[in-house]
């Protein structure tokens, strides 16, 4: 009998299921954690969030929406994480997906069968019990920012810093940082935004980014700056977007070396936006020191890449995450250098029945796209849509790394990096001629029917 597993009751998993449960296709959700939500799920049980205490939605709350419920009209533009938290128990609850939900119980394995099943091995939490079960379809929607990237290799002297050094995974409050000398390394939005409010209280606070990025305010001419996505700016070629961009930047925020910034070489577009108003504030107020790189520590000290040294006594390492799959071997799926062989971000090409929900990050708005994936991932296990051959989906994946290349800066941080029109476009695209292959019996056609997909989009 056919059941499909899905791994993760976040925002990804909460998705899948709502999706599988209107279909009817039978299916388990495990989630490690005793509650929804994921990462949105400050102090989670689960040890697997790294929300701090005055977080809030770096993007607007249209752009936190699912397709099929907004958030409440009285939410603020940028809702505070226990509001998001509120929003998905309220999803989970329209939807009456607790009842697929196995709370506390985390996935340890996954392996394929030969018959062409999986055996998922799971743990209830305290139990030393396992339990093997056997499942059609295995939906994996553990999240990518739950294991810390630190420097790899550490930084020369790293052992030898005698001060405390965490994870912005491990950073909750600013009070331990009071009166001290910090060091915040990084230029994603956990550093900016660390920083800027660690700067509040710290008698120093310095922020050292090995390369330079655009630091976006949150608004841009009255709107949040995620509504460019569905802006006519959207619609324009990159090589009129980037500079429109660029200029819209320079008019309302200023240059970036206004604030002690250098200016990134390739445009706005080519990196995930770091958006804090709060960071341009206080480097405009002297409250944070922008830095080059890290060359070195000492017992107390910071060496930085143009010979200037620092004395410093915490370090946050807002440095990104692994993406990460304990319960697969490697050898089944693994993501090397940040990167997934995976067509339209969902389906690995020669592993039937294994799919992926929310391993792509969009520059604005991410939550709108979970259903109309896991719409697909619903219609692939129903058989309404048909794949492409393992070696077309292969082939467009290749295309699509050389566009990728292209498009954004090579990192591990971009190695999932998309364009949220461009995948919506690609997704409804393939929905389409899937349909096609089912319907003539043939899953053999080309990988993507019609032209191909415009730059950066699977
Ligand atoms: C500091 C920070 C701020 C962010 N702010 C925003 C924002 O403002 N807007 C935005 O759109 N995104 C933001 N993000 C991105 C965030 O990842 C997504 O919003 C969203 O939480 C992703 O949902 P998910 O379900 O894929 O992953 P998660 O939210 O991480 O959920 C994964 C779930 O899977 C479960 N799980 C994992 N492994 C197993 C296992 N083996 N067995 C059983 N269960 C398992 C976990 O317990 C967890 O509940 C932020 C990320 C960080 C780190």
């Amino acid at each position: 009998m056919r059941r499909t597993c899905v791994i993760g009751a976040g925002p990804s998993g909460l998705a899948a299921s709502k999706v599988l449960a209107s279909r009817n296709v039978p299916f388990d959700c495990f989630e490690a954690g005793s509650g929804i939500g994921g990462l949105w799920r400050y102090g989670n049980d689960n040890g697997m969030s790294g929300v701090y205490a005055s977080l809030h939605a770096n993007i607007s709350k249209e752009s936190m929406s699912f397709s099929s419920l907004a958030m409440p009209e009285a939410y603020p533009v940028f809702p505070h994480h226990s509001m998001v938290l509120g929003y998905l128990e309220d999803y989970a609850a329209s939807f009456g997906l607790h009842r697929h939900i196995v709370f506390g119980t985390r996935v340890t394995s996954v392996r394929p069968l030969d018959d062409g099943g999986w055996e998922v091995v799971c743990r209830s939490r305290g139990g030393v019990a396992e339990e093997t079960r056997r499942y059609t379809e295995v939906v994996v929607a553990n999240g990518h920012h739950w294991d810390p990237r630190l420097p790899a290799p550490a930084v020369p002297g790293a052992e030898e810093f005698g001060g405390t050094a965490i994870h912005s995974h491990d950073y909750r409050t600013p009070d331990p940082y009071a009166g001290r000398r910090v060091l915040v390394i990084g230029m994603g939005n956990s550093a900016c935004e660390i920083a800027a409010e660690i700067s509040r209280t710290a008698a120093r606070t310095f922020l050292s980014a090995r390369d330079a990025a655009q630091v976006f305010p949150k608004m841009l001419l009255g709107r949040p700056a995620d509504h460019l996505v569905w802006s006519p700016l959207s619609d324009l070629p990159r090589f009129l977007k980037d500079p429109a961009l660029r200029l819209l930047l320079r008019l309302t925020r200023g240059a970036p070396a206004r604030y002690g910034l250098p200016e990134p070489v390739r445009g706005p577009l080519a990196g995930h936006p770091s958006t804090s108003d709060e960071l341009l504030a206080q480097l405009a107020r002297g409250a944070v020191t922008p830095k080059p790189g890290v060359n070195s520590f000492g017992r107390d000290t910071a060496v930085f890449r143009d010979g200037s040294r620092e004395s410093v006594d915490a370090v946050v390492y807002a440095t990104g995450y692994r993406i990460s799959f304990p319960f697969l071997e490697p050898s089944v799926f693994a993501a090397a250098d940040g990167r997934t062989e995976l067509y339209l971000r969902t389906v690995p090409p020669r592993i039937p029945g294994l799919y992926f929900m929310g391993l792509a990050q969009p520059s604005g708005a991410a939550f709108p796209l979970l259903e109309p994936q896991a719409e697909w991932i619903a219609e692939l296990i129903e058989g309404a849509v048909a794949l492409p051959s393992p070696t077309d989906m292969t082939r467009a994946i290749a295309r699509e790394w050389c566009r990728h290349r292209k498009t954004y800066v090579s990192s591990y941080r971009h190695g999932i990096e998309i364009d949220f029109r461009s995948y919506r476009r690609a997704l409804r695209r393939e929905r389409r001629a899937g349909r096609r292959r089912a319907r003539v019996g043939v899953p053999a056609l080309p990988a993507v029917a019609g032209p191909a997909p415009a730059a950066d989009a699977l």
